[in-house]
This record gives structure tokens, C-alpha cells and sequence, in this order.
């Protein structure tokens, strides 16, 4: 799985380089074993988590407010049924108005998403 970034990016609200990770549990959400980028100063206040893969990224994506591409990203679990969520690929904003355009489908269609990058 390509990379996002090229290098890692700054903490928008504290500005310090955000620390490179992989996932390791299964919070049951299919994101084990992805690496992500996260701001682990402990005084910010702005929980700033951008995943470093390309997956949920494809065209058909709504672009986020400040005209960048978005991540669709599984948010929740509600009774077996799994919400997407439209994030900032970038991870720099954080868009209310995205976050309600989300879909509901089966965990049994999750590792076909995944498979297909759409998730
Ligand atoms: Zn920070
Ligand atoms: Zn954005």
C-alpha cells in the first residue's frame, strides 16, 4: 500500500512533527496494520491522527471544504452495521459538514471495501 505523505506533517493546532505508527489492535473498524501519523504532544489539545496509506481516497470522494481530496474512514459500529465518514485526507481539518455525509453498510461487505481501496 503506497504511501499518502512524502514526509511527515506538522500538528496544525501545536505545529510539531506528528509521530509515524501502525495500528496494531483490531478495533474492529478493519484498521489494523495501517500507519498513521498522530500528535503526541501531551499539551495540544487538537487530537490530530491522519492515516499515511491511500485507502478510502478515490475520486468519487466529496472534497473536504479546503478543496482537498478526502478519506472515507469506517467511524462507528451500530448494532452490526458499519458508518463511513468523509475525513480530510490530509487530516488538517476537521469538517462537521462531511462528517454527515456517511453510509451505512454490512460488516460482511467490509474486507471487499478494504480489497477495493474504498475504505
Ligand atoms: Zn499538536
Ligand atoms: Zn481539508
Amino acid at each position: 500500500m503506497p504511501q499518502y505523505f512524502t514526509g511527515p506533517p506538522k500538528c496544525p493546532k501545536c505545529k510539531k512533527v506528528a509521530e509515524y505508527d501502525i495500528t496494531s489492535d483490531d478495533n474492529c473498524k478493519g484498521n489494523e496494520g495501517r500507519p498513521y501519523y498522530k500528535c503526541n504532544d501531551g499539551e495540544c489539545t487538537y487530537p490530530f491522527f491522519v492515516f499515511d496509506d491511500e485507502r478510502g481516497i478515490v475520486g468519487t470522494n466529496p472534497p473536504c471544504d479546503c478543496g482537498r481530496p478526502t478519506r472515507r474512514v469506517i467511524s462507528t459500529v451500530e448494532q452490526g452495521l458499519l458508518k463511513s465518514s468523509f475525513f480530510c485526507a490530509t487530516g488538517v481539518c476537521r469538517p462537521n459538514d462531511l462528517r454527515n455525509l456517511h453510509d451505512k453498510f454490512h460488516r460482511d461487505d467490509l474486507q471487499e471495501l478494504i480489497q477495493k481501496g474504498h475504505v
